[in-house]
């Protein structure tokens, strides 16, 4: 887990299956202030303890603040300094120099097929294959530690072990597969993006099993065992969760514009009020301590956040299910239902992260007002 800063929500792709196009049509405006970076970088490291930060987008090469992203992490001294980009720009060696000697450790690069036909497919972009190979060629030459990130989809998943030959041959030794989520343009072109799950595993499994013996360390990330077999592989399934409920939190409708039409294939339906079963609701997701079992607690007479984490454990590894735990607290006693997707969180919570800023829980921790003794208090 890192520290994630989002300089923007825009793109120069269109792939098919991003989460991040909003299913109105309405573009994406958001551009992060500069000014925001020290104070958010130093927070992040100082009161939350992360040494790791992912530039993030939208396409984050994109904006004139890119280089000064990454020499505020570099002058703060992160320890790993990550771009998660489409790589096209790195397609420029001076680019990519320059993003070098401002401080860029690594870089996860978006590729989602071994030829043009399946990327450029995806991407909606002619000439994108060739421009992210080239940018990864140049970021494996500035020195720069590069993974690829594929979405396994319909136009790929069984096209996965060439697909590994190719990042082996351009030099990656290390990649990321991400399951299929239900939200902006892959529940637009749900029809192109999902396949049957039980029919694309064997195909899934069998090019894992090829990567794994092949070298490559591969991570994955919400693709729902069984059916497939993630084995040998490092699962980032707690991301996958806390993504979700970032998306869930921030869709401004009363029941999720994907409810009933994609829930059966959904990895997140367990962090879901829609697709969880009563009580099953995952709550803080880094432990998987579900609904029922802080209900429980609270019959048992636990009133406040900190005496459900001494009692489950949740909520001690990034904190974001504090404000969770709270509403929860409070259903429980007032016989209500909970829903977390009526919690009202700030913008900036994106993608995981552990920016809570603005949140209110006074009280929470202590059952009184808390000072700054209770240094989880504003968390
Ligand atoms: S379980 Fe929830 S997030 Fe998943 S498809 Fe259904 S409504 Fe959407």
């Amino acid at each position: 887990m890192a520290k994630f800063l989002t300089l923007t929500d825009k793109c120069n792709l269109r792939c098919s299956f991003c989460y991040e196009i909003p299913i109105d049509g309405s573009p994406h405006t958001f551009e992060a202030e500069p000014e925001t970076f020290a104070p958010e970088l130093y927070k992040a490291m100082h009161d939350e303890g992360w040494k790791e930060v992912v530039i993030t987008g939208g396409e984050p090469t994109m904006m004139p603040t890119f280089f000064r992203a990454i020499a505020e992490c570099h002058r703060q001294s992160y320890e790993k300094i990550i771009v998660a980009s489409n790589g096209r720009r790195f397609a420029y060696p001076d680019f990519t120099r320059r993003a070098r000697l401002a401080g860029l450790t690594h870089a996860n690069i978006s590729l989602f097929g071994h030829n043009r036909i399946i990327h450029d497919g995806t991407t909606k972009q002619r000439g994108s294959f060739e421009q992210t190979n080239e940018g990864i060629r140049n970021l494996l030459a500035a020195g720069i530690n590069v993974s690829c990130s594929v979405v396994v989809n319909k136009r790929n998943y069984k096209e996965l072990s060439p697909y590994m030959d190719h990042v082996w041959s351009l030099g990656v030794r290390r990649m990321l597969m991400m399951g299929l989520k239900p939200f902006g343009g892959a529940f637009l072109e749900r029809d192109k993006v999902f396949y049957d799950f039980e029919e694309g595993a064997p195909f899934v499994n069998a090019s894992i099993r090829y990567g794994v013996e092949l070298g490559l360390e591969i991570t994955t990330m919400g693709l729902p065992s069984p059916p497939f077999d993630t084995t040998g592989t490092q699962d980032d399934n707690v991301r996958a969760l806390k993504y979700f409920d970032y998306v869930l939190k921030q869709m401004d409708v009363d029941e999720p514009y994907c409810a009933d039409i994609l829930c059966d294939s959904c990895f997140g339906r367990d962090v879901c009020p829609v697709g969880a079963a009563p009580g099953q609701l995952i709550v803080c997701k880094c432990v998987t301590v579900r609904e029922s079992t802080i209900r429980e607690g609270v019959r048992e007479g636990l009133t406040t956040v900190r005496a459900i984490r001494d009692a489950t454990n949740a909520c001690t590894e990034c904190k974001t299910c504090a404000a969770d735990i709270k509403a929860l607290i409070a259903a429980e006693q007032e016989g209500r239902p909970f829903d977390p997707r009526k919690l009202d969180l700030p913008s900036s919570t994106r993608h995981g992260a552990s920016d809570t800023a603005g949140l209110t829980l006074d009280g929470s921790w202590t059952g009184d007002t808390p000072g700054r003794d209770e240094p989880e208090a504003s968390r």
